[in-house]
């Protein structure tokens, strides 16, 4: 048997992270988790750390210390923290594949730090590709590093476009399951809160991502995650809600065939296809039973109730720090809407002025990027003061 594949799970307590785990236990032999990453749930980082016994786990600024560090000593575990430690274990030495399941524009550096020590990433972390996925994908380029998506919409892609031609793609089609609230108009979602949205139809996943579903940002996000992945121009990719999440997006080509891929929910399925790619194995995944399923309906996104979706386009149309700036004041607004500082439909709202607040600037360094992302921060704190909850 070939030698385990050395894994680095960034964001290991997390949602993604803990299929990550389960995938891992899938196949004993296969993996070798020989660094981890969490922020605060230190219970489950515990378990995980006496359950792998990685070399390195990284946890939050200023964490380092108390039960976790003890549980580190007795395991002869290195402990590191912060951002630096991040970027540490995301390019640790003696790793072959760095699997970032970090929420937020936090993600990038440790992305980009995977990708300058020349290591495989499988990515879940969207927000890395939004806000800086030019420079993203120029690394990977120099490194020789591959990106590898876990998010399933671009899993799909990439099994649809895995050895072909580029030049003969037509459309990327993107499917939407349209989140909790689909169907719905301005005025039923005048009162929502973050427990309405939490109710997601066909995904458990965590709370800021949960959020962008409901107002379909997280498809924004996407189609700029695409763009840069398999470098399709905007105008070229499309979104179509697709209730049922069975086809997880689809491939047009010049000749008119559209290949599409499709499964039951279940993010274990993406997980494992980036962790063994390009090998393909069992997996957790139920199998699809046609017959049940009767039928699969589409239709189109309803983009004048759900805004952010038009303006992760436009937003993208912008480029240069544009992207992040997006990104940030989403991310800024999401975290008020969970801690029920602000209404539903004042997400879009927040996003719009700190769009209109932050002028574009260049983004040809990650530098670049990240001063963008906290411009826009700032300004969209100083916007949630003002804004009517
Ligand atoms: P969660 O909120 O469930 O998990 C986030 C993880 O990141 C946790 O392990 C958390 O640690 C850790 N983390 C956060 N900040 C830091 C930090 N500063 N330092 C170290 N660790 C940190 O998010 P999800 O798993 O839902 O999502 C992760 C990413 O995957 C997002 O970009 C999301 O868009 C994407 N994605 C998620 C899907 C899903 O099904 N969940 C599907 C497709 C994409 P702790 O828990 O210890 O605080
Ligand atoms: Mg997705």
């Amino acid at each position: 048997m070939a030698r385990p594949r050395r894994l680095v799970i960034l964001g290991s307590t997390g949602s993604i992270g803990s299929q990550v785990m389960e995938v891992v236990r899938r196949h004993p032999g296969l993996f070798r988790v020989v660094g981890l990453a969490a922020n605060s749930r230190f219970e489950l980082l515990a378990r995980q750390m006496a359950e792998f016994r990685p070399g390195l786990v990284c946890v939050g600024q200023g964490q380092a210390r108390g039960s976790i560090a003890r549980a580190a000593a007795g395991l002869r575990i290195c402990l590191a923290e912060g951002g630096r430690g991040l970027e540490l274990a995301a390019g640790m030495p003696g790793a072959d594949m760095t699997v970032n399941a970090l929420v937020g524009a936090a993600g990038l550096l440790p992305t980009m730090a995977a990708i300058r020590a020349g290591r495989d990433v499988a990515l879940a972390n969207k927000e890395s590709l939004v806000a800086g996925g030019e420079l993203v994908m120029r690394a990977a380029g120099k490194s020789g590093a591959r990106i590898i998506p876990i998010d399933s919409e671009h899993a799909a892609l990439h099994q649809c476009l895995d050895g072909r031609d580029p030049r003969t793609v037509r459309r990327l089609i993107l499917t939407a399951s349209g989140g909790p609230f689909r169907g719905r108009g301005r005025s039923k979602l005048l009162r929502v809160t973050a427990r309405h949205a939490m109710k997601h139809p066909t995904w458990r996943m965590g709370p800021k991502i949960t959020v962008d579903s409901a107002t379909l940002m997280n498809k924004g996000l996407e189609v700029l995650e695409a763009r840069h992945l398999f470098g399709v121009p905007l105008e070229r990719i499309e979104v179509v809600v697709h209730p049922e999440s069975v086809i997880h997006s689809m491939a047009e080509f010049t000749d008119g065939s559209v290949l599409a891929q499709l499964s039951s929910p279940d993010m274990r399925l993406p997980i494992q296809y980036a962790l063994t790619w390009p090998v393909r194995r069992p997996s957790l995944a139920k199998p699809l039973n046609f017959p049940e399923i009767g039928k699969l309906t589409f239709h189109r996104p309803d983009t004048a109730t759900f805004r952010c979706l038009k303006l992760a386009y436009l937003a993208g149309g912008i480029g240069g720090s544009m992207p992040a700036v997006m990104n940030a004041a989403n991310e800024v607004a999401v975290q008020a809407f969970i801690e029920g500082r602000i209404g539903f439909l004042r997400i879009p709202e927040v996003i719009v002025r700190t769009m209109a607040a932050v002028p574009r600037t260049r983004a040809a360094t990650v530098g670049d990027v990240m001063a963008a992302d906290a411009r826009a921060r700032a300004a969209a704190r100083r916007l949630l003061g003002r804004v009517r909850p």
